[in-house]
């Protein structure tokens, strides 16, 4: 008798989980049950399947129980929805969707792969808006805006409310993001994330923040503040949730951020049923707490531990990072680890650095700006995240960035890191070099730096700023209160600094390092405001 694999779901670990155990595999019976109509269905294209940019629904669809049969001989079942797991018994019990028929299934190892659905609070007329998880949610919502609705509220300023935004404007509908926190996209930091506003507001997308909704009717969505959004349609994106409902009805331990607690080779509390993807805690790397982490890379990769795991390969357990991407419109944005804000919320103490580089050499053509930031551990060196906003070579920098964090190489190795150059492509010293010479330089001492946030309060308390740049640049554009003295005239205008302890500043950082190191060797106490006049205009500070 073959011994008998169930799994339930079956998109990205499930399926990974499926094809990888079959080609270890020949003689297991191996079973995929899915609920909806598809199985490995591209739901990281459903966004831009609304928008056009995927104009092919079929390009969604990239397998079928057919094809998945032929390849890989899986029995795999869609529109079955498993409603109960008999443990005692070893069988899942469910129905078939539009027939009701019901059905039972024998197993000797279980994967649940179920993902996570659409957190939908509890507020009036939240029943009439749209969600985007499956294709039949994206086939509902493409039927609806193809009734060509002139506005469309998006609640959310996540990815997938970012992501739906900007799809919306590719068909020329009016969009309102509304998003109950501060800023958008959680993984940044808030200077970080302003860029992004305002990336959404030069393309008419109508930004709300701090604006919690509290009702939906026939045509507005009311905010707490009593406005009302005149809108025809809502798409609701304010985050996922983990499906855990089978797991604890049949008593699976659920972990403590509401997860399903499994362990290094992914078996939950029952040895014979594993649990992977967007329903499974994770390890998180920084701290061994654990993480929920809804991304296709881990419900890949947990997917092929468990085939591993059953089929009896070693299996190599490795915690989560948590790396994501996002295009807003003509901007790139993407991080990895942990951010400033929860660095703080735990009471880690970090370095922060902000650097503004060129994604290639300046002097080759097309050369564009971005916003890098990298956070640090000061006692360890460890790098413990990194975010950055632009255009080209966001992506690179942030996976070599994540890439250093999983090879544990230190912040101020990030210097000896030989990555390819050539004027198109990147600098010889690349922005990553660059930040392990910034690391390098405030690890060991010879500078310090000052972060925008805290500048007002050493200004008030007496501590002058100078901005080192040109009259010109200054004129352009300056922090209220900062003395301007070009750093090419700085060594002959020492008489004009009106202390011995000063923060100087420039456009990005780069002339502010030059300027403070030469007035440390003069004996004039200088610190660099950290990402220069470029971080601070785009942050709260500048109002
Ligand atoms: C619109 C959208 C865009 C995304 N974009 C990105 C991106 O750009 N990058 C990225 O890394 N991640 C992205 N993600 C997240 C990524 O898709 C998920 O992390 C990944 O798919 C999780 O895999 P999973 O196997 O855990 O769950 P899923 O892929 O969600 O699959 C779970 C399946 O289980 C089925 N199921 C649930 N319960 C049952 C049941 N009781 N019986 C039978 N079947 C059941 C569901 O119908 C579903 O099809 C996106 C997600 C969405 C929704």
């Amino acid at each position: 008798m073959s011994r008998k694999v169930v799994i339930i779901g079956g998109v990205a670990g499930g399926m990974s989980a499926a094809t990888r155990l079959r080609r270890l595999d020949e003689s297991l019976s191996i079973t995929v049950l899915e609920r909806s109509a598809h199985v490995s269905y591209a739901n990281c294209g459903l966004p831009y399947f609304i928008g056009g940019v995927i104009d092919e629904r079929q390009d969604l669809l990239l397998q079928t129980p057919e094809s998945l049969h032929a390849r890989f001989s899986l029995d795999v079942r869609v529109n079955h929805d498993v409603a109960y797991i008999d443990r005692e018994n070893g069988r899942v019990i469910g129905t078939v969707r539009e027939s009701g028929e019901a059905f039972e299934l024998p197993y000797d190892y279980l994967i649940l792969s179920p993902g996570a659905g659409p957190i939908i609070p509890p507020i009036p007329g939240v029943e009439t808006a749209f969600t985007l998880r499956t294709v039949e949610d994206v086939d509902r919502l493409l039927a609806a805006v193809s009734a060509e609705p002139r506005h469309v509220t998006v609640i959310g300023g996540g990815f997938i409310g970012i992501e739906t935004a900007e799809n919306l404007r590719h068909r020329g509908i009016d969009v309102t993001l509304v998003e109950a926190a501060p800023q958008v996209l959680a993984p940044l930091d808030i200077e970080m994330a302003l860029p992004v506003v305002a990336e959404l507001q030069a393309h008419d997308v109508d930004v709300r923040l701090n604006s919690m909704m509290t009702e939906i009717s026939s045509d507005c969505v009311r905010l707490a503040s009593g406005e009302c959004i005149s809108t025809e349609l809502v798409v609701l994106a304010i985050g996922v949730r983990p499906e855990v409902s089978l797991a604890s009805t049949c008593g699976l331990e659920i972990g403590p951020r509401g997860g399903i607690k499994v362990n290094d080779f992914q078996q939950t509390s029952d040895p014979a049923i594993y649990a992977v993807g967007d329903a499974a805690e994770k390890i998180d790397a920084l701290d061994g707490s654990s993480a929920l982490i809804p991304l296709a890379n881990l419900a890949n990769r947990h997917g092929r531990i468990v085939a591993d795991h059953i089929a009896g390969h070693p299996v190599r357990a490795v915690d989560a990072i948590g790396t994501a991407i996002v295009k807003v419109f003509d901007l790139t944005v993407a991080a990895t680890g942990w951010n400033e804000r929860r660095l703080k919320n735990a009471g880690r103490e970090f370095l922060a650095i902000h650097t503004h580089p060129g994604s290639h050499a300046g002097y080759y053509p097309g050369a564009e700006q971005m916003r890098l930031k990298i956070l640090i551990d000061p006692h360890t060196h460890r790098i413990l995240g990194a975010q950055a906003v632009g255009k080209a070579g966001v992506d690179k920098r942030i996976d070599v960035i994540a890439t250093a964090i999983r090879g544990e190489i230190l912040a101020e190795e990030l210097a000896d890191l030989e990555l390819c150059y050539a004027p198109p492509f990147g600098s010889a010293k690349d922005p990553v070099n660059m930040l392990g010479y910034v690391a390098d330089n405030l690890l060991n001492g010879s500078s310090t730096s000052v972060q925008w946030h805290e500048l007002s309060s050493l200004m008030a308390a007496g501590t002058p700023l100078i901005d080192v740049r040109t009259a010109r640049e200054y004129e352009q554009g300056h922090i209220p209160g900062a003395l301007n003295i070009p750093v090419d005239e700085l060594r002959d205008r020492l008489n004009e600094l009106p202390a011995s302890s000063v923060v100087v500043t420039c456009q990005v950082g780069q002339r502010g390092h030059t300027a403070a190191m030469m007035l440390r060797e003069l004996g004039i106490e200088a610190s660099n405001l950290d990402g220069g006049y470029r971080t601070w205009s785009m942050s709260p500070a500048a109002g």
